[in-house]
């Protein structure tokens, strides 16, 4: 029997702690989708692309949806979502960061950020590694800039069967999160999210402290592509 999208929805919220939120992660979905999984009360979507999130902000606007870019974003894009975008997971330079941080300040706003970090095995997925984001985070210009509020981390585990492996890593992003938090955002509480956890891992996920699960598939049904 085929569940419903919010059946999916509550069988995954209903044994998370209170501290770990989901973000429905509506990417190749159409709209009307999203709207049924904002009826039975989710407020959080993950897009990875901007111009497939910017359509569909505009298709939903009167809704008080919170959108989170979950996916690569190239700089010369910022612009196009720093009017509604809440927050960005895939931060992978300091070059990136201070473009939001300067259309975060034309259109008056700050915008929330992750630090994404490499942490799977694999050469493929985007992110910084401990020592470039201690680099980001004393240079000058990061600490000039007021319009972005770095809250966490990000990162994706390897894709892979083996669940010791995927432990492994979301624990090291969890300890990457506390030594951050240690060295650079001691007085700063909001300063708390480890966004980690998709359809195949999320239970592991928030076994390791995750506070923002991007679960996709597992609400929505298959996709096409990615
Ligand atoms: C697509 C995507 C997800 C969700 O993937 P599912 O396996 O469908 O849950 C999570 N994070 C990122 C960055 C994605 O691109």
């Amino acid at each position: 029997m085929e569940l419903s999208i919010s059946d999916n929805i509550k069988n995954i919220t209903k044994e998370l702690p209170q501290n770990v939120s989901l973000v429905a992660v509506s990417k190749t979905q159409p709209v009307n989708y999203i709207q049924t999984a904002y009826d039975c009360g989710q407020r959080i979507f993950g897009e990875n692309k901007v111009q497939e999130m910017t359509t569909k902000y505009e298709a939903l606007s009167q809704l008080d949806i919170k959108w989170h870019l979950i996916g690569h974003l190239q700089t010369n894009k910022v612009k196009y979502i720093a009017h509604f975008v809440d927050m960005i997971h895939s931060v992978d330079s300091l070059k990136l960061l201070l473009e939001i941080d300067k259309h975060a300040r034309k259109n008056d706003r700050i915008i929330n950020c992750l630090l994404q970090f490499h942490i799977a095995e694999e050469e493929t997925k985007f992110g910084l590694d401990y020592k470039e984001v201690v680099e980001l985070l004393e240079s000058e210009d990061y600490n000039n800039s007021k319009n972005v509020n770095i809250v966490g981390v990000m990162g994706m585990a390897t894709y892979t069967e083996d669940t010791n492996q995927i432990r492994k890593e979301f624990s090291n992003l969890k300890d990457i999160q506390m030594r951050l938090k240690e060295k650079f955002f001691l007085n700063k509480s909001d300063f708390k999210e480890i966004s980690m956890g998709m359809s195949n891992d999320w239970n592991i996920a928030v076994e390791c402290g995750s506070t923002l699960l991007r679960i996709g598939s597992t609400i929505f049904g298959y996709r096409n592509y990615v």
